[in-house]
């Protein structure tokens, strides 16, 4: 990981300090160095973004580093503005979006996310192995009677049988759960303006406890989006 400070070095062209993507002095296009997204967007590592601002940097960067901008003669040049936009896309698509900043957030710091992510999901599905995931704590009485009228439900399709009102119960399972979903980025809220407010210096225990809320958040997040799934797989088979 490369530091914030290193990422500023003197521009090949001119010679003066440059920014991370091109240099404030005579406006060349830089070759991209290694940063995370938070610092190409010169943003401190906090969760809670002005998304009007970041847009705004987007347009003006995707400006000044479009690759067929007449300015550039040098091929080399031309050949970073390609890299610097690609990224520039990858940053923006990845901080403006509230769960893949906080993702993202979360891998810098070292969290390991794996165990929710989609491909997990994939391959127990694939194998057919029961993808280990614990149940949230408010959601086993919901989960259990519901994971119950799934399975009636798929046995009465099996007969060939109908029962709208069974249905119709499985459906008031999913808008609840559909509601607990969108809370959970109210939720995920709170925790930023915890995460934010620590110091540079904090103590490792303390950044840890925020973060564990927010990876605790995210599988329960993951958690109520396979169960959706489930209940559109057995209502519509
Ligand atoms: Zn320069």
């Amino acid at each position: 990981m490369i530091v914030p400070g290193d990422a500023t070095a003197t521009c090949w062209s001119c010679g003066t300090m440059r920014a991370v993507h091109f240099c404030s002095a005579c406006g060349k296009v830089q070759p991209p160095v290694p940063v995370d997204y938070f610092t190409f967007f010169a943003l401190p590592r906090k969760l809670n973004l002005d998304a009007a601002v970041l847009e705004r940097e987007f347009y003006e960067l995707s400006r000044k580093l479009h690759p067929d901008l007449c300015a550039r003669a040098d091929k080399r040049e031309q050949e970073w503005s390609l890299e610097q936009s690609s990224l520039l896309n990858d940053a923006y698509r990845t901080l403006k979006d509230p769960i893949k900043r906080t993702e993202y957030l979360l891998r810098l710091e070292g969290v390991e996310l794996e165990e929710q992510s989609k491909t997990a999901t994939e391959k127990a599905r694939a194998t057919g192995e029961i993808k280990k995931q614990v149940v949230p704590p408010d959601l086993l009485e919901e989960v259990f009677e519901l994971n119950m009228q799934l399975e009636e439900l798929r046995m009465q399709k099996k007969l060939g049988e109908d029962d709208p009102a069974l249905v119709e119960e499985i459906g008031k399972h999913k808008l609840e759960l559909e509601k607990k979903y969108e809370a959970l980025l109210e939720e995920l809220k709170t925790y930023w303006a915890e995460w934010d407010q620590l110091p540079d210096d904090a103590a490792e225990e303390n950044r840890r406890k925020v973060r564990d809320k927010m990876v605790d958040l995210l599988n329960r997040r993951s958690y109520i989006r396979n169960l959706v799934r489930d209940v559109n797989e057995a209502v519509e088979n």
